[in-house]
């Protein structure tokens, strides 16, 4: 399980600082959060492909989050007919997309399997893991996005094993699995072996938004976070008024969260990489675990 950010940028795209945009990989599949205007060019500067790729993720109907669609719907069309596409966002995102592929009419030998999110919050749950979102703060109707992995087995413990003298093999395969066996006519079940099941690893992006219960609630004891860092310190006052955070805030968030690993995203445009490096040490001074992204940086997920 890991995370390519792709971009950091917000409002639109510069040289070297693609807009916000993450992918998460986890268990052979993929899922994008957010397609600004140029997503398609980091994904190919990283090789990243995207045959894998389940969904996409989209938190709101801004146009530095949304306009790179036309452009990765085509790119993945490139590759032939494969399994439908995930579009998952707001009705108006969903309608976005429709519009925008019928408007342009180009070519896609694949289907989209729109997922219309309640704006109330909600999750999606499959074999590997659940994908939850809650409604945050912005001008206009905006969610954040969580991805839990679902719950590991527990750990097997090869010294009980050997204790009760079940060989290598088959046997301790099924224990893992949760069955039980029987060895030299005795009854042994998984939990003699077998630890409690361990809780998945959590990844969150939340952007664009004002402090909320919802941004809280999606960064919980996350692994690893990408949270919005627009404004620096002294400009709080644009942050309140246009529905942002500032890097401040969002450090704070990740502090009061326990957050595990925070990366800043969707830094303003008017700063260039010498004020980037002031933004990042203002969050610093907060939550020594919250550092400026960077454009196609990999973030392992450790496993707890
Ligand atoms: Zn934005
Ligand atoms: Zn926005």
């Amino acid at each position: 399980m890991d995370v390519i950010l792709l971009g950091i940028g917000g409002m639109m795209p510069m040289p070297g600082r693609p807009l916000a945009s993450a992918l998460l990989r986890h268990e052979g599949r993929s899922t994008l959060f957010d397609c600004g205007e140029g997503t398609q060019v980091p994904l190919k500067a990283g090789s990243l492909g995207v045959a894998h790729l389940e969904r996409i993720a989209l938190t709101h109907l801004h146009a530095d989050h949304v306009t790179g669609i036309p452009g990765l719907l085509m790119l993945v069309a490139q590759g032939g007919p494969r399994r439908p596409l995930g579009i998952v966002g707001s009705d108006d995102v969903c309608a976005y997309v429709r519009q925008t592929q019928a408007l342009l009419k180009f070519h896609m030998p694949y289907p989209l399997a729109f997922q219309s999110l309640d704006p109330a919050g909600g999750s999606f749950r499959d074999a590997h893991g659940t994908l939850s979102w809650q409604p945050l703060e912005h001008r206009v109707p905006t969610v954040g996005f969580r991805y839990e992995e679902a719950p590991r087995p527990g750990a097997f413990s090869v010294e009980r094993a050997e204790a009760l003298g079940i060989p290598p093999g088959p046997l301790r395969a099924a224990l893992q699995r949760g069955e039980s066996i029987v060895v030299d006519g005795r009854r042994v079940a998984s939990a003699d072996v077998v630890g409690p099941p361990r809780p998945g690893r959590c990844v969150a992006y939340v952007t664009d938004t004002r402090p909320c219960a919802g941004a809280q609630a999606l960064l919980d004891g996350c692994d690893v976070a990408i949270v919005e860092g627009m404004f620096r310190a002294h400009h709080a006052d644009q942050a309140r008024e246009k529905g942002h955070l500032t890097a401040v805030e969002a450090a704070t968030l990740a502090a009061e969260a326990g957050v595990g690993r925070a990366l800043l995203t969707h830094v303003s445009p008017r700063y260039d990489d010498a004020e980037l490096v002031l933004l990042e040490r203002e969050a610093q001074a907060v939550c020594p675990t919250v550092e400026l992204g960077r454009p196609l940086e990999r973030i392992p997920v450790p496993l707890r």
